[in-house]
């Protein structure tokens, strides 16, 4: 099993180690090294030194194929996507921007194809997600080869399944760059009313201990609703605790089918003002793809999409003409005179007019114009 990935990064050349969070940045002239010494070549110097300093390792010596995944560059060059491995999850929470969350997959032979359409498309970063990625049958089997390909994954869980021997073991044998974990209350009764789940607190506190005392790294996302927001000090002192970085979450969207239902248990006074959408590089350097194998531009702008099974890399190529066309103001918003200072991204202000939301929940106007 690999200890380092070597890999291009949207312009960059990097090293990396599974579970540890700081990176070699190498020249590509070095990468070029590394290239043409391929894997049967011994680890140069250079290398070694830097290795040894940044994780204590030392592999000189040593043929790079022994302890090292040599990522190719790619023509596409995309750094980062998700992957949505099942939108089934065993809570149901009031917030949940999945709405239906029905329970299929794609089998393993067509997420592999997925998989190796995202190391060849350059993606480095991945998470894996759900819905709970962890309830899903193939969850294990996904990670391994989403590892084996020289992925840095990040898993986003509701840590109901993280106690649970196969899965520590799993995170621990081929360590994860994070699992990040969602906190919907600081006790019983705001975290099961959130989730709509008894007991879904106790897994919760089961899983984080168990996460946290196998070293796992770990960090937490506090989502903040009607439910829960009396415990916000009790949920950062849970965090502080345990010495696990978190960030809190308060703004609610939409479901993805532009489903009003979520909106009800955003917390009024928690309604922060975002900065200034100036754009972003959703379907050039990253990309989504659903459980039924659709990549999309992200998470919220999930149509137009490609059947990447079926079409494997030549159909990514669309998807940067995808993007510039979704991320365009339109529809509602031409000729907004607020446009500037608007926080909210064309695809996800859609989504809020198609739940026929309050305003003031994402448009810089205060009154229906
Ligand atoms: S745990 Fe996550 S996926 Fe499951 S219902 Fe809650 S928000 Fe949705
Ligand atoms: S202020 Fe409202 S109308 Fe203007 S760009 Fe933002 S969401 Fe669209």
């Amino acid at each position: 099993m690999h200890e380092l990935i070597v890999s291009p990064f949207l312009g960059t050349h990097l090293v990396l180690r599974p579970g540890q969070p700081n990176a070699i940045r190498i020249s590509r002239d070095k990468y070029a090294q590394l290239q043409s010494t391929g894997p049967d070549g011994l680890c140069p110097n250079w290398l070694s030194d830097a290795v040894i300093k940044s994780w204590r390792i030392d592999v000189s010596d040593r043929p790079l194929r022994d302890f090292a995944i040599l990522r190719a560059p790619s023509l596409l060059g995309y750094g980062r996507a998700s992957y949505e491995l099942n939108m089934g999850c065993n809570y149901d929470c009031k917030h949940c921007y999945l709405g239906l969350k029905e329970f299929a997959g794609l089998e393993f032979a067509e997420r592999g194809k997925i998989l190796g359409s995202m190391r060849d498309a350059g993606v480095l970063w991945l998470q894996l997600t759900g819905g709970e990625p962890t309830i899903d049958r193939l969850f294990p089997d996904t990670y391994a080869t989403a590892f084996d390909l020289g992925m840095m994954i990040e898993v986003l869980t509701n840590g109901s399944r993280l106690s649970n021997p196969a899965i520590l073991d799993l995170l621990t044998s081929c360590p994860p760059h994070r699992v990040t974990l969602s906190v919907y209350g600081a006790t019983e009764a705001s975290y099961d009313g959130l989730t709509q789940r008894r007991g879904a607190y106790k897994s919760f506190i089961r899983g984080l201990s168990a996460a946290h005392e196998a070293g796992i790294s770990l960090d937490l996302s506090i989502v903040i609703t009607n439910d829960n927001c009396h415990e916000i000090d009790a949920m950062h002192a849970l965090a502080d605790g345990l010495g696990i970085k978190y960030r809190d979450y308060t703004k609610m969207s939409p479901t993805i089918y532009g489903g009003a239902e979520t909106l009800t248990s955003q917390s009024l006074p928690h309604l922060t003002v975002s900065k200034p959408f100036t754009g972003c590089d959703a379907g050039h350097t990253s990309f989504h793809v659903d459980p039924h194998g659709r990549a999309s531009i992200c998470k919220v702008g999930r149509e137009p999409n490609i059947a990447l099974a079926d079409e494997g890399l030549e159909g990514l190529h669309r998807l940067g003409g995808i993007a510039d066309q979704l991320l365009r103001r339109q529809g509602g918003c031409s000729g907004c005179t607020l446009s500037a200072q608007c926080g909210t991204c064309m695809p996800l202000a859609a989504k809020y007019r198609e739940a026929d939301s309050p305003l003031d929940r994402y448009c810089q106007h205060k009154e229906r114009r």
